[in-house]
């Protein structure tokens, strides 16, 4: 006899590419539910058919008119209504925040089913520390508001994680090279699929690695924290100075390049006032 759910909304991981990824908790979640809500019909369908289950679907997405939601909402009362998303885990650079802090207002019950998520997957392939970091979700596809959401984090001490495109993987490892300055890092791709592999190595060999290389599949970008000034080789800082040089006296290329480092200012002056003679 099938288990009856709890009424309330039941948020259900699943799988990124290998479909023996999904939990058997969230596949009773999933069968048992009385509708799930999904972003594409076609796409939860053959997880449905791999599980053997028939369940109403209904499409949602935070684009969802409040009208439509709120026509959720109301159901939540007496049904179990799962929400899912294409792959991994909703609400993680996907729909559903919306909706649950909705339902939350409404007084009804939510739970989560956990299970993959590639931003966590891509961690644990990375070999980058994982003890803080910060999720960007995809970065902005224009030039100049790409740049500026790199400023922004280039002072965090923390391991990033980015979702991106193959399309746009080769100009946004350059942006992340020109922002953050000398960084290891990793490309996590078609993770749990087929050709699964991540690339490990400096942001600057990625950047030019994939220069030209358009990989297909879907990928996830790993950047570890600033390097310690201890670490920051004279080599290092002598190539950034020497490129910020082009453009700038020594003392300003001096004074930009310790911050993109994160080393003592003083370090840097003396080492431009020995490149510039
Ligand atoms: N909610 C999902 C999750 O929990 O991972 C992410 C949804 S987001 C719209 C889709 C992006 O996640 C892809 O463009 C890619 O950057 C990343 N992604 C999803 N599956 C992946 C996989 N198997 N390998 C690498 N990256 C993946």
């Amino acid at each position: 006899m099938a288990k009856q759910l709890t009424p309330g909304l039941h948020i259900v991981a699943t799988p990124i590419g290998n479909l023996e990824d999904l939990s058997p908790r969230a596949a009773e979640t999933l069968s048992n539910a009385d509708a799930i809500l999904v972003e594409d019909t076609r796409v939860t369908a053959k997880l449905l058919a791999h599980i053997g289950a028939r369940v109403p679907m209904v499409r949602y997405d935070d684009h969802s008119s409040e009208a439509d939601r709120d026509r959720i909402v109301a159901r939540l009362g007496d049904e179990a209504i799962a929400l899912v998303s294409d792959a991994g885990t909703p609400l993680i650079s996907d729909p559903g925040y919306k909706l649950v802090r909705a339902a939350r207002a409404a007084g009804h019950e939510v739970h989560t089913v956990p299970g993959p998520c590639a931003a966590v997957a891509a961690l644990t392939l990375a070999a980058l520390p994982t003890d803080r970091f910060l999720f960007l979700g995809f970065l902005p596809a224009k030039a100049k508001a790409r740049a500026d959401a790199v400023a922004e984090v280039s002072q965090v001490r923390a391991t990033l994680v980015l979702y991106e495109s193959g399309q746009r993987l080769g100009d946004t490892l350059l942006a992340l090279l020109t922002g953050l300055g000398p960084r290891d890092a990793a490309v996590a791709r078609e993770i749990t699929k087929l050709h699964e592999e991540c690339v490990t190595g400096s942001l600057r060999e990625l950047a030019a690695r994939y220069a030209d290389d358009i990989p297909k599949g879907e990928i996830v970008i790993v950047v570890g924290p600033p390097l310690e000034a201890e670490t920051v080789s004279d080599d290092v800082l002598d190539a950034m100075l020497d490129q910020a040089m082009r453009r700038l006296s020594p003392s300003r290329a001096a004074a930009e390049v310790a911050e993109q480092l994160n080393i003592p200012r003083k370090r840097a002056y003396a080492r431009a006032l020995e490149r510039a003679k």
